[in-house]
Order: structure tokens, then C-alpha cells, then sequence
């Protein structure tokens, strides 16, 4: 038996579909719940509703969840925090040009972030906290999310290719457990354009996840992990759990859950027993 989720409660559009296939159904607060023998390409349904549906995984329990990492820009906040540092001191069209790069192939993540951070040398580190206060927004059900996961005592964190600055007001302000990104050299209130210690890549999202079951003495198959970008994948096929969301393709192509029309708030569906 397998059992598919519509992410809305709209009961118009999940009587069509279970008319339509002939599926038994349940209605739950915050979404609906179809039960059937033989599997149907979710596609179809996700591009003709505009809204999420995914099948409930059979390989994870989710009540045994006991870590939950989330990649930072564009997946828990709605913006990519170095374009927008970029775009406030006029350099946006350099730093698109190696994000660009990057993107092609051109150039490997940690070039391409060592090229960009050396574009921002010289500026006011204040500039940090105008983006953070006039252009950061957490994402849809970010806060709810989390505060879901604390009551069950599961423990949170975010991991980013960006900043430290902006990943520990996150984690301050919505109450994560852990943070890890790129620290930002800093020298008399003014950037270096340099980065102090370890690049914060794709192998390094995955060591994190890994040292973070190790600290915390869980199976990576009690982990679910969620981001949008290439540099996520490595992260997100260690977890138990994958989460693809808004992502790029191959991220969407290769992870276990998709959300791509709502809020973080849709991965409490999962949840209800
Ligand atoms: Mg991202």
C-alpha cells in the first residue's frame, strides 16, 4: 500500500483526484492523504494543481527523526546572501559574472567563492547588517518548522557556502542547535576579502552532517536534510531523508521529498500518525 500526501487542504481538488484514480482518502487539518496499490507519477498531479504531493516515504520513520540539517540561502531565507551583499555596493554584475562561472562549470565552488569574497575587501562590515536587516527573510513555515522540531526534541541545524554572520542570527533568532558556514575575515570593522579557516563546501555540508550524528550518537538514517542547490547534494544523500526544495533539477531529481509550490511548514505533513 502506498500513501500520498497533498501538501493543501483544498477538498475540491483532492475529490477530483480521488474520483478521477479511484483512491480512498483521508482529510487532515493541514492536508490530505490518498491510499492506493500501484504507484502514479506525482508529476502530473504537481504541474496540473500547483501545489505539493508526495508519496510518504516507506523507508524512513518519522517519528524516530532525531536530526534535522538545512542548508541557509534560498532554502531557509529567501535570499542568496553574497549576491546581496554585492548588489548593495554596486558590484552585483562582477560577482553574477563568477557565480555565473561557477554555475557553467567554469569553476570549482571554492574558487568561486574565494574570487567573490575577495571582491567585497575593504568594505564596512555594518554593510552585513543592512542586508541581514532590510533584505533577509526567513522562508515560509521556517519558524514554525522549527519550533515543531524543538517541542519533539529533535535537534536543528543550517550549514551554508555563505556567512557566519547571517547563519548565527538565524540561529539565534528562530533557536537552531547548530550552525556552520565561511567565517569572514574581518580587520578594524572592515573586510578582508578573505576567508579565516575551512571553505564551507558540498564535502563540507556532508562532514557536518556527519559530525554532527557522531556528536550526537544517531544513524544518519534518523537525519533528514534539506536544500535547494547542487552544492546540497552531497549532504542530502547522507541523510535517511532528503528534501528537495524550490531546488534545481538535479537536487529535485534525486531527493526523496519535493516541495516546490510551498512553505518549510509542508514537511509537518509528514509527521501526523
Ligand atoms: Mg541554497
Amino acid at each position: 500500500m502506498q500513501t500520498i500526501i497533498q501538501h493543501s487542504n483544498d477538498l475540491k481538488i483532492a475529490k477530483h483526484i480521488a474520483n478521477y484514480y479511484d483512491f480512498d482518502m483521508t482529510l487532515y487539518d493541514s492536508h490530505i492523504r490518498f491510499y492506493l496499490n500501484q504507484k502514479i507519477n506525482l508529476n502530473n498531479l504537481r504541474q496540473k494543481y500547483k501545489i505539493d504531493f508526495n508519496y510518504l516515504p516507506n523507508h524512513f520513520d518519522f517519528q524516530k527523526t532525531a536530526l534535522f540539517i538545512s542548508d541557509m540561502d534560498s532554502t531557509l531565507i529567501n535570499i542568496e546572501c553574497i549576491d546581496e551583499i554585492a548588489s548593495f555596493i554596486g558590484l552585483k554584475p562582477q560577482v553574477s559574472k563568477i557565480t555565473a562561472k561557477a554555475m557553467l562549470g567554469e569553476i570549482d565552488f571554492d574558487s568561486a567563492l574565494i574570487e567573490r569574497v575577495k571582491l567585497l575587501k575593504g568594505l564596512d562590515y555594518g554593510v552585513l547588517e543592512k542586508v541581514y536587516n532590510q533584505k533577509l527573510r526567513l522562508n515560509i513555515g521556517a519558524r514554525e518548522l522549527i519550533k515543531f522540531f524543538k517541542n519533539k526534541n529533535i535537534k536543528t541545524a543550517v550549514v551554508s557556502g555563505g556567512f557566519t554572520y547571517f547563519t548565527d542570527m538565524i540561529a539565534k533568532n528562530i533557536g537552531l542547535d547548530y550552525s556552520k558556514a565561511n567565517f569572514l575575515k574581518v580587520k578594524d570593522k572592515i573586510l578582508t576579502g578573505e576567508i579565516e579557516g575551512k571553505i564551507i563546501n558540498a564535502k563540507a555540508k556532508q562532514d557536518f552532517l556527519l559530525e554532527l550524528c557522531n556528536k550526537n550518537n544517531i544513524s544518519t538514517k534518523r537525519v533528514i536534510a534539506i536544500g535547494d542547490g547542487d552544492n546540497d547534494l552531497l549532504m542530502l544523500n547522507e541523510a535517511g531523508l532528503s528534501v528537495a526544495y524550490h531546488a534545481k533539477p538535479k537536487v529535485i531529481d534525486s531527493a526523496d521529498i519535493i516541495i516546490n509550490f510551498g512553505g518549510l511548514d509542508k514537511i509537518m505533513d509528514f509527521f501526523t500518525e
